[in-house]
């Protein structure tokens, strides 16, 4: 054991900034990381003001964060593809590489998989870190410690998408505009969305989405979803809907919103069970597809960020420093919708 200096959730409502003892040593297969930028996530927040997320319930001091860039600073025996001085991100899921679940290439859904600062594994808001090599990816030069620290988020983006099986030129339908929504709306854009309308009742969080061509912002506050589809598909519908509201609302009429073949993909997680129309699905044969977490997406994630096609810059709303933890949680607590992402600054 270590001691390090990490943000550590103690018990619900109540973070320290504090020494930890963790497990440094790096095995085969794994590299040792210097945390730079770590991402403030909407699951970090919610174990600080619930102390739990459905069965994963915080009963032991555990380290938040799990959206992080960094440095390798150690490697360990049989790593070949990264060297002392690689700058990095890290996919947080760890799967039993022999699980049949890894087997089938479906490692997210892994029943074994440890994901960082899901009780009770440590996440990495501290200074280092040792992790399997092969869930570490080099940051291409011009890809910043802050962008790597935001392909965890833009990785579910990914996921949404590639489920959606997006042919080009097609139209979608993002249902709420947090990170999430966002995410899977540039995701979308990339991969090969003509337009992507997004809707939302937050005025703010649309201007967001709306800098970036191919959006297509929607206040529902103000307009009919129903609407506002049929107006802009001529009354076919959209090609795909990505669900990433959690509101049960949504559902009452999201069967109204697809044109017949097309998709519903559900990103996010009413925390509720919801009625869901199946006969309405039923008479559009609606392909209906499940998100959870990602895999295989780091790669193509990073390639779409350094390319440029996609720039994830301006959703970074705001920047802290370590010392500043505590703080930039009690800001993530206000959730103004004028913030997407906030993340803290580990090292200088
Ligand atoms: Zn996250």
């Amino acid at each position: 054991m270590t001691k390090v200096r990490a943000l550590v959730l103690e018990r619900q409502h109540e973070l320290a900034l504090r020494d930890i003892d963790l497990p440094l040593d790096v095995g085969p297969g794994m590299v040792r990381i210097a945390i730079h930028t770590v991402g403030v996530c909407g699951s970090d927040v919610h174990y600080y003001t619930h102390g739990k997320i459905g069965p994963f319930v915080v009963n032991a001091p555990m380290v938040l964060g799990h959206e992080a860039a960094g440095t390798v600073t150690e490697v360990g025996a049989g790593v070949s593809h990264l060297k002392v001085g690689d700058r990095v991100c890290m996919e947080p899921g760890i799967p039993d590489p022999n699980s049949r679940a890894s087997r089938l290439g479906m490692y997210n859904v892994d029943p074994a998989v440890q994901f960082w600062a899901t009780p009770p594994v440590h996440g990495v808001l501290t200074a280092d870190v040792v992790h399997p090599a092969n869930y570490t990816f080099k940051l291409p030069d011009h890809v910043s410690f802050a962008e790597g620290a935001m392909v965890e988020p833009f990785a579910v983006g990914m996921q949404a998408a590639s489920k959606a099986k997006i042919a080009p030129g097609d139209t979608a339908l993002v249902l709420g505009a947090g990170p999430i929504g966002t995410m899977v709306a540039l995701a979308a854009l990339a991969g090969g969305c003509a337009r992507v309308i997004v809707a939302d009742l937050a005025q703010p969080k649309l201007d967001i989405a709306a800098q970036y061509q191919g959006v297509i912002p929607v206040n529902i506050r103000q307009k009919s979803i129903v609407d506002e589809v049929k107006r802009l598909t001529e009354g076919w519908g959209v090609d795909v809907v990505f669900e990433c509201s959690g509101s049960p609302h949504a559902w009452k009429t999201i069967m109204e919103l697809p044109r017949p073949g097309g998709a519903i993909v559900v990103v996010g997680l009413p925390v509720e069970p919801v009625a869901v129309d199946i006969a309405g699905a039923s008479v559009k044969e609606l392909r209906i597809e499940n998100v959870f977490r990602y895999a295989h997406q780091y790669d193509r994630a990073i390639a779409l960020i350094a390319s440029g096609k996609v720039d994830l810059k301006p959703l970074i709303s705001e920047t802290f420093a370590f010392e500043e933890s505590k703080a930039a949680f009690d800001r993530a607590v206000e959730a103004r919708p004028t913030d997407v992402k906030l993340q803290i600054r580990v090292a200088e």
